[in-house]
């Protein structure tokens, strides 16, 4: 039997449309575990739980190859159509407005995990359905699992993502997220509420405003990096959680120097992320471009007292 990838992702694989105030791109390879995994091969090997159908092609599937990225539970469908999601932001490119999601082939995903899978001690539930996210949950046995998710879910299935929220050690969503959740319109108080519910920590994506790491004794918080052009901000959520959750998997520790580190590096990836279209900034980024920013991060953010 081969050996677990260090770090696991379910999340869906998707096929996105997506317009900003910058260009359009009909046929534009997205979801949350192809930007998750994309961003957190930088740092570890993942394995990648998800379901395409048959119109995802080879060129699509690139994407995992070229990586780190273990693909042996991607289910492919025979008949079946891939996940899409058609998404437009304005000029306020931190919220981005559903057009269409189409669920497709993971109306009707039925994740069964390979043994090896099943023994990945960091686990990521990208943001997918909630019920979905928990049945994965439940079959790894994993030290350390974090979960994304999103207003649709809050919406439509709260009550199942609360279930989930129960089972799960980090939390890793943005502002208007955390809010919508906890039913408190200040940050820091919702915060506090959503603790009480059975993670040990929230992480706040706050788009162009930076990340906020809450635990119940700490408060962590990092501007984002000072960019000048953000051309399409899809995925920049995913690519802070592989960043954040790829340098823990690496680390293989979870304290409070090592968790801070890995917010500046799920800030990195996703200032990487947001500069081009999809996961095309990334399928072309550097190691030594992700320690450059790292240390302009400690650069801008330090002072003396
Ligand atoms: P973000 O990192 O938050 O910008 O996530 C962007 C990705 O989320 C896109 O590539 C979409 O394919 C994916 N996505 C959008 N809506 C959903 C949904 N309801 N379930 C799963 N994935 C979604």
């Amino acid at each position: 039997m081969s050996e677990p990838t260090p770090l696991l992702v379910v999340g869906s694989v998707a096929i996105d449309s997506i317009k900003t105030p910058f260009g359009e791109r009909e046929r534009s390879l997205g979801g949350s575990a192809t930007h998750f995994s994309v961003s957190a091969s930088f740092f570890t090997e993942v394995g990648v739980v998800a379901v395409i159908g048959e119109d995802f092609t080879d060129e699509d599937e690139a994407v995992f190859h070229e990586r780190r990225i273990n693909t042996s539970n991607l289910q492919r469908i025979p008949g079946g159509k891939t996940f899409r999601w058609a998404g437009e932001y304005g000029f306020d490119l931190n919220t981005a407005h559903t057009l269409d999601t189409q669920l497709n082939v993971f109306a009707d995903f039925n994740p069964n995990l390979s043994d090896t899978a099943r023994k990945s001690p960091f686990l990521f539930l990208g943001n997918i359905q909630p019920t979905l996210q928990r049945e994965v949950r439940e079959q790894v046995d994993a030290r350390f699992v974090a979960m994304d998710t999103m207003n649709l879910w809050i919406d439509t299935t709260r009550d199942e993502l609360l279930k989930t929220i129960a089972v799960v050690d980090a939390i890793v969503i943005n502002d208007a997220e955390a809010r919508q959740l906890a039913e408190e319109p200040n940050l820091i108080r919702a915060a506090r509420k959503i603790l009480t519910w059975g993670p040990k920590l929230l992480v706040v994506k706050r788009g162009e405003y930076g990340a906020a790491l809450f635990t119940k004794e700490s408060y962590f918080a990092t501007p984002a990096f000072p960019l000048e052009s953000v051309f399409d901000p899809t995925g920049a959520g995913d690519s802070f959680a592989g960043g954040f959750m790829g340098y823990l998997a690496q680390a293989d520790k979870i304290d409070e120097t090592t968790l801070r580190r890995a917010i500046i590096y799920g800030s990195v990836m996703a200032s990487y992320n947001v500069e081009e279209f999809s996961c095309d900034r990334l399928r072309k980024l550097q190691a030594e471009e992700i320690r450059a920013r790292f240390h302009q991060f400690k650069e801008f953010t330090h002072f003396e007292i």
